[in-house]
């Protein structure tokens, strides 16, 4: 019989870890702070262009309200809503824009005739947007999306570092 080893990934640098690890073998972050890691503080750090202590995680942080995400996900996440709430500007500023040319297309195309040209340049972006919008709906459904939080690492990163020196 084969056996089945556990592993889960780290939100940080992606190195798989056995499922007992408390710490990244790879960079030294400590899981439980994930757990513990703030959202808030993450947004901050982001706006202020600080990404060093920020991870992406997949769940949902303590300060983050799950219901709130999955209602703006759910009838604004077209346009990026639920991007902007949790501070993943990058994808929601792409939506936002995406959402915004779609209602301005659409509305052009019904008064201007032999619009469809620019309707088709228009495809590939709103198919990314659907999709992306339909993918976050599913991850925030099974509590897999991935949302940033302010970690504290540099303490665990150190002792790594020493006792890979020793
Ligand atoms: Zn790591």
């Amino acid at each position: 019989m084969r056996r089945m080893y556990k592993a889960k990934r780290c939100p940080r640098c992606g190195t798989k870890n056995a499922y007992s690890q408390f710490r990244c073998t790879e960079c030294g972050l400590i899981f439980s702070r994930v757990e513990n890691g703030s959202n808030k503080i993450a947004k901050n750090l982001i706006m202020a262009g600080k990404k060093d202590q920020v991870v992406n995680a997949p769940m949902f942080p303590k300060d983050v309200s799950k219901k709130t995400f999955m209602l703006l996900c759910g009838f604004l996440g077209f346009w990026g809503a639920h991007n902007f709430y949790v501070g993943r500007y990058a994808k929601a500023v792409f939506q936002l824009i995406v959402g915004l040319f779609s209602i301005i297309a659409t509305v052009l195309s019904s008064a201007i005739p032999n619009f469809d040209f620019f309707m088709s340049y228009l495809f590939l972006p709103v198919a990314i947007d659907a999709f992306m919008w339909m993918f976050d709906l599913v991850d925030g459904a099974i509590n897999k999306y991935k949302i940033p939080v302010a970690v504290d690492f540099t303490e665990g990163a150190d002792l790594v570092k020493n006792a890979v020196k020793k």
